[in-house]
């Protein structure tokens, strides 16, 4: 009705990549009724089970409402004056005695974008360290890398849009109908519209986005870059390809090809699939030009991930099947704002506005637009890394903002032994119970969704606003507010905002600064924003970028000569194999309910009962092999670490292959952490660990 009407706020979803947009009513200080927002062009309107829920995740319980520094021992609650004395004077003694690179920080994708840009500026430009990383390192950095090595510029060319127009799907590694399931439902809404398009769904796992499916290729775990190479193999060879557009607008062919080749008979051998199925998908590729590869975690978290990336859009390259509607090679990003750390250059090896960190005059131009003392001259470390430099003494500071390491990283155990040697723990967070929290030195209480505002990018790079319907609990402050008072107490200036509207408007000023730089203009530019004041920001409807034209319509790509690069793709397994006393391979995903590690889904009664505790799902004769029963516990182990979970038969594995949900942490009575298990091997380009590949045994608990 128009009063309720009157009251309801627009903001977003702080969950998935999809970005959807939300109306939320507020119903007293800590409830609100929510709905989807119908003006929102991500979603119009709908939300999955997940967001629909979102009104029963408010409320107190468990907050984080005060600051608080250890002593003894024991956490107590003091004044921000004092929490952020204490923090800033060790991490300046730190910088001091051993240099920038002894501090770090570790953020999150949970981060709104201007908190992302001050954390950024605050280490780049001030610290002088790039030792930023976040755990979107873990989702969605190999598609960063690939991005940047085919394209010349991290840019995702599809928008949602073009999933109602495609006549061909292919999705990779992603469970699209569980992790991003407004996506999906515009997927079958497209085949119901128009039943001969075509969706194959390439997963090891039969998982729920294959009901739909026309073919599932249950690829062996791993074996990706096979299945791509030889789909490029197969269009050359048959002509499938577009040459004027590899004549003007790409180049490395040759290599790429000698790196593909390989006959449908061997990947058939190499992917353990059928003849028949590889065949099928090589000849529905060939026979449709509106096609649309959408990839996510399986093609991400893998040691050949960047690989696999760009196995993906070599095919498209070759078919010219890019910058045109309804087709295209799909990031589908995990994170609410994953897009958005991009932007500002919120990994260790990015600056911001789409600028390198190896490049003297882009490092030179950002630190003149800052007019900061000095910018980090080297990538920082990478999230793995990070924490074994952080266990080794090399690293002696970290400040962990919205993330919880000790259950999301792999070698969880390792991130445990890191912190607990770390001489300074700085933690932000909403709830004052983590894993993580359990080592801060100081504990800061930041902001939640519904109480912070500020803008996310979604994966079609549209950028919207997430505002504030509820009001501060406590003492809780945003985030870019925590990180720029520490700044200033550093004596840096720069960080003097009074709202986030000034950080937006500094970001998009930025995104526009030298643009021209190199021989192509960065098609990250929002310059247009940059003028938004307080009132313009706070209006600020959802808007894609680049502004007003699709991504590489002209042909043109971001190199300094205007080509894409095929990039030679030579296929190698998963680092670790399966065998001797680690028989099975463990993959680990999400569920269709939860969200990372629960601090808020975990508080939805309807979500819970999905699926209320861990599991480990697998096959019923590896589980007569390892004498263990469903509905027992079990204990899940690798050369890493282990952890406890019910046993399953989903129905959905393929012999010699276990599932465990990442969602479930540490704080149980059997310790549930499947990161304690996942081994810390990573993708040598992007930095990405193999979470989807680990080695393990499972018996009676
Ligand atoms: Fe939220 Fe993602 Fe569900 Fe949309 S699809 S409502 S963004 S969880």
């Amino acid at each position: 009705n128009l009063s309720q009407e009157h009251l309801s706020v627009a903001t977003t979803c702080p969950y998935c990549g999809v970005g959807c947009g939300v109306k939320a009513v507020p119903q007293g200080p800590q409830n609100a009724t929510i709905s989807g927002d119908a003006a929102h062009p991500s979603n119009f309107g709908r939300l999955c089970v997940k967001g629909s829920a979102l009104g029963e995740t408010l409320g107190l319980d468990g907050r984080l409402l005060h600051p608080q520094v250890r002593e003894g021992g024991q956490l107590r609650q003091v004044s921000w004056d004092d929490a952020l004395d204490r923090a800033a004077s060790q991490w300046r003694r730190i910088v001091d005695e051993h240099g920038p690179d002894a501090v770090a920080l570790y953020v999150s994708g949970q981060l709104l974008t201007e908190d992302y840009y001050v954390a950024n500026k605050l280490m780049k430009g001030y610290v002088g360290s790039a030792n930023i990383d976040t755990n979107s390192r873990l989702c969605m950095s190999s598609a960063v890398a690939g991005h940047k090595r085919a394209f010349g510029e991290d840019l995702v060319p599809v928008d949602y849009a073009d999933l109602d127009i495609a006549d061909m799907v292919v999705l990779v590694g992603s469970n699209t109908a569980w992790c991003h399931p407004i996506l999906y439902q515009r997927i079958v809404r497209a085949k119901e519209a128009r039943p001969d398009v075509k969706l194959v769904v390439i997963d090891p796992r039969r998982t729920a986005t294959c009901e739909l499916a026309d073919l599932h290729l249950p690829v062996k775990p791993g074996t990706d870059v096979w299945l791509f190479n030889g789909l490029l193999a197969y269009l050359a060879r048959i002509g499938a390809v577009d040459p004027a557009f590899i004549a003007n607008h790409t180049q490395g062919l040759p290599d790429a090809l000698e790196a593909a080749d390989i006959t449908p008979e061997e990947v058939a051998q190499a992917c353990r699939l059928k003849l028949e199925d590889v065949l099928a998908f090589y000849e529905a590729f060939a026979a449709t030009t509106k096609v649309i590869t959408g990839f996510s975690m399986g093609v991400n978290q893998s040691s050949a991930g960047t690989d696999k990336v760009n196995a993906i859009i070599n095919c498209h390259l070759l078919g010219g099947r890019i910058g045109k509607p309804g087709m295209g090679p799909f990031s589908i990003t995990g994170q609410p704002n994953a897009m958005g750390g991009r932007e500002v250059g919120g990994l260790a090896n990015m600056l911001a506005a789409h600028l390198d960190l190896d490049k003297p005059d882009h490092r030179a131009a950002v630190q003149e637009f800052w007019n900061s003392p000095r910018i980090a001259d080297k990538p920082g470390l990478k999230a793995v890394d990070l924490f074994h430099a952080i266990e080794s003494g090399k690293v002696k500071a970290v400040w962990v903002i919205a993330t919880n390491p000790i259950v999301s990283l792999p070698d969880a155990d390792q991130v445990k032994r890191a912190l607990a040697k770390a001489e300074l723990v700085i933690a932000s967070d909403v709830v004052t119970d983590t894993d993580t929290n359990a080592f801060a030195h100081v504990l800061l209480p930041a902001l939640a969704w519904a109480e912070k505002d500020g803008t996310v990018t979604n994966s079609e790079r549209r950028i919207s606003r997430q505002r504030a319907f509820l009001p501060a609990p406590g003492e809780a402050r945003a985030d870019w507010k925590i990180l720029a008072d520490f700044a200033q107490r550093l004596g840096y200036t720069g960080f003097d905002y009074a709202h986030q509207s000034e950080i937006f408007a500094e970001h998009a000023a930025l995104s526009a600064w030298k643009n021209t730089l190199d021989a192509l203009p960065r098609a990250f530019h929002i310059g247009a924003l940059a003028s938004l004041d307080r009132s313009g920001y706070d209006a600020l409807q959802p808007v894609q970028w680049p502004l007003g034209r699709r991504v590489f319509a002209d042909g043109r790509f971001s190199f300094p000569d205007g080509r894409a690069r095929f990039v030679p793709t030579v296929p190698r397994l998963p680092v670790n194999t399966a065998g001797g006393e680690y028989p099975l391979v463990l993959n680990t995903g999400r569920m269709r309910d939860h969200w990372h590690t629960m601090t808020r889904t975990g508080r939805a009664p309807k979500l819970a009962e999905h699926t209320p505790e861990s599991f480990v799902d697998l096959h019923p004769q590896d589980a007569l092999l390892c004498g263990v029963r469903e509905g027992e516990l079990a204990r899940v182990s690798s050369a890493w670490g282990s952890m406890v979970a019910r046993v399953k038969h989903g129905g959905g594995i393929a012999r010699g292959s276990v599932f465990v949900p990442i969602h479930w942490n540490g704080q149980t009575a059997s310790d549930a952490r499947v990161g304690a298990v996942v081994n810390p091997v990573v993708d040598p380009i992007s930095g990405e660990p193999e979470f989807k590949h680990t080695p393990v045994i499972v018996d009676r608990f």
